[in-house]
């Protein structure tokens, strides 16, 4: 390791930067978040500079670098001129006076270098390839920034309060040690992440008063995968099903959703085909319970958005009436998912303002419908579930005083790689499905906003 990461206390510290333009200004203001005093010597110095080295405390002097200017006890010094032997000389002048010293664009001159920083204060990351590259550590900085929640913060500050307590209260060190992943990982983070720290409080002293209990409780998070395309998953989905240890999938999640979870978490399918239920709803809702009261963390993972056409009310019901927390993390439906990468906007001034969601599933040969109600100007309307009804979907609409020739869309694996799109009208639509062998899952897009599709499809 050529650099070594350290956190160090840098309050009414003194660093002294010689240079006052640009890359003086960036690197002081990477300091300033420290309390450090910012010292400036430079004949120039820009005037955002000035002010917050003024504001940190530090002296400022209008001159070129001299070393009989040079008067405090130095805890860090910058070389930032674009000169290179001034640079040279404060080094020089750094190291006989054994003060560290950063030189800019001379890393062999440098005795430390700046990480990039994620400030979730009071968590902080610091990132370095020993300056390797910069821009590579700015980009994995960028990841970090998006998979580490912004509460991370108050999650910190949270523990750092109560940790004499729990310390004091649990006094067994595993048991301990368990109590903390629990929290960290478990509702009350999530309630700490959704703002409520009252309510966090109360859930830690509720978890305080039987740790033993509180460890071997499981939770539920139902959490939806999206249509396909694994990009389209929230952060939050990615995260918990980072920290799950169970995950129970349907048929619709995609290879690539569950490729995105660890090899060590047990995955466990619980897909249902049409007329060949392969695990009954009410016997998924008991493995929820099941797992949940093994004190596991327990994944639901259902295509699309689990409260659309997902059965994720029933689910969550269950685990209501049994009193296992859980959380709800919505999912990108099939609907929002097809249409965008179908380049067909379910809504638009000129030809639909509003959008209908319908399920086309066919019971015994029809469909349970009120189509005169469906049918109205203006109006997209979104068949789940209706590739097998497709003929009698259009036929009905038709009978029921729909244009023959209003136009519909028919999205095959809508977001994935094997996406296809077929564009024809009410009339047609059922010969282009017999000729194109379209399969499952499928979805129905049938109005006037389709016509965008030609001018807007993108994928
Ligand atoms: N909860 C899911 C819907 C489940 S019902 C959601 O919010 O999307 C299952 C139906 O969703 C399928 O029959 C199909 O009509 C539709 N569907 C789901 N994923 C799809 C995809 N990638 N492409 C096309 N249709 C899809």
């Amino acid at each position: 390791m050529q650099f070594f990461p350290i956190f160090q206390r840098l309050e009414n510290c003194h660093c002294l930067f010689v240079g006052g333009g640009k890359i003086a200004l960036r690197k002081a203001k990477t300091l300033f978040p420290s309390g450090i005093k910012i010292d400036v010597m430079a004949f120039d110095i820009l005037p955002e500079l000035e002010e917050l080295s003024i504001s940190s405390k530090g002296e400022i002097q209008k001159n070129v670098f001299s070393t009989e200017l040079v008067r405090n006890n130095y805890t860090y010094i910058i070389a930032a001129t674009d000169c290179k032997k001034t640079n040279l000389a404060v080094a020089n002048f750094a190291k006989e006076n054994n003060i560290p010293v950063n030189v800019v664009d001379s890393q062999a001159l440098c005795d430390f270098i700046f990480p990039a920083i994620v400030n979730r204060n009071p968590l902080t990351i610091a990132i370095s390839n020993s300056g390797s590259s910069p821009i590579l550590s700015r980009l994995l900085k960028q990841q970090i920034n998006q998979y580490v929640p912004d509460a991370y913060g108050d999650l910190s500050k949270f523990v750092g309060q109560h940790r004499i307590k729990v310390n004091a209260s649990i006094t067994d060190k595993n048991t301990r040690v368990a109590f903390w992943q629990k929290v960290l990982q478990g509702s009350s983070a999530e309630t700490i992440f959704s703002g409520n720290h009252q309510q966090a409080e109360k859930m830690l002293s509720e978890a305080l008063e039987n740790p033993q209990a509180f460890n071997q409780k499981g939770e539920v998070y139902l959490i939806g995968a999206g249509p396909g395309d694994p990009d389209l998953l929230t952060i939050r989905a990615f995260r918990l099903l980072q920290q799950a240890d169970v995950v129970l999938y349907d048929r619709l999640v995609s290879d690539q959703v569950m490729a995105l979870i660890d090899d060590s978490t047990e995955k466990i399918y619980v897909g249902k085909k049409r007329d060949n239920h392969s695990v009954e709803q009410g016997d998924i809702n008991q493995l929820l319970v099941k797992y949940a009261r093994q004190g596991k963390r327990v994944a639901r993972l259902k295509g699309g958005d689990p409260f659309i056409f997902g059965r994720g009310g029933e689910e969550i019901e269950m685990l209501v009436d049994e009193e296992i927390p859980f959380q709800v993390v919505p999912g990108i439906t099939a609907a929002n998912g097809c249409s965008a990468y179908a380049g067909i906007p379910l809504t638009h001034r000129d030809y639909a303002q509003s959008v209908q969601f319908v399920t086309g599933q066919l019971k015994d040969g029809s469909i349970e419908l009120n189509w005169v109600e469906l049918i109205a100007p203006n109006k997209t309307l979104v068949f789940y579930m209706g590739l097998t009804g497709l003929p009698l979907i259009c036929k009905s609409l038709i009978e029921n005083g729909m244009e023959a020739t209003t136009p519909l869309a028919l999205i095959e694996k809508g977001t994935t790689q094997q996406q296809r799109v077929f564009i024809s009208t009410l009339e047609k639509m059922p010969e282009v499905l017999l000729e194109e062998n379209v399969v499952s899952p499928a979805l129905l897009i049938v109005g006037n906003v389709v016509k965008l599709s030609e001018k807007l499809s993108w994928f």
